[in-house]
């Protein structure tokens, strides 16, 4: 679910060092000069461009080493090398069911023990206090409830008023039912909640979220 994110450096690298090799391996009976063209046609096409002002950059240097990230410039322990972020992001409906997410940003809204509640049944009861603090070391920030909620329909939260007004600007205006049970959307996600397959109605939702950002 967490489609945004942002790689730190592990530790202390200086000017020239490879702090991440063999990321692909090639399989050596099979046609190797094709794939290792192809390896270097990716690179060019996609990383090069990518990191052209990061310190770091992604190389190729044949076999064995193959593809890894290489340092332009000295970075440090924790510092932040890169920052991704999806065009488009979204959390399916089966998985809404179970889980709350912010509607814009994906990040959890519930507690660890509210998961963990989600997923253990009332005999596993006795066991839930160390379960949660078992999660809890992995977990979030807290956040508690109340999260902020869509002001026109209750199909969406999110983690901070910030998240709803960029949701609202960005697609939701256009999603959100606002009530109205005759609304196209209205019908959609009735008819998406009640698929024997919750996965396979993902690409219609993430078509329909796309449709909504451009309109
Ligand atoms: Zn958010
Ligand atoms: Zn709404």
């Amino acid at each position: 679910h967490k489609l945004a994110c942002a790689f730190m450096a592990a530790e202390d690298y200086s000017h020239g060092a490879v702090c991440l090799q063999k990321c692909s391996a090639l399989d050596p009976a099979n046609g190797t000069e094709y794939h290792e063209l192809l390896q270097e046609m990716r690179i060019r096409q996609w990383f090069v461009p990518e990191c052209k002002d990061l310190k770091i950059s992604v190389q190729y240097w044949g076999t064995p080493k193959r593809r890894g990230l290489y340092v332009k410039k000295q970075v440090f322990e924790s510092e932040e090398l890169f920052r991704e972020s999806p065009a488009v992001c979204l959390q399916s409906y089966c998985s809404k069911k179970q889980y709350r997410m912010c509607g814009y940003c994906l990040r959890s809204c519930m507690r660890a023990e509210d998961v963990v509640r989600t997923i253990f049944t009332k005999e596993d009861l006795p066991r839930i206090r160390n379960l949660c603090e078992a999660v809890g070391y992995e977990w979030p920030p807290k956040i508690d409830p109340p999260q902020v909620p869509c002001p026109h329909c209750d199909e969406e939260i999110y983690c901070s008023a910030n998240c709803q007004t960029k949701a609202w600007e960005s697609f939701h205006s256009v999603l959100c039912p606002c009530g109205d049970p005759d609304h196209p959307v209205a019908h959609f996600n009735a008819w998406a909640y009640a698929q024997p397959d919750p996965y396979r109605h993902v690409y219609l939702e993430l078509t329909l979220k796309m449709c909504a950002m451009v309109l």
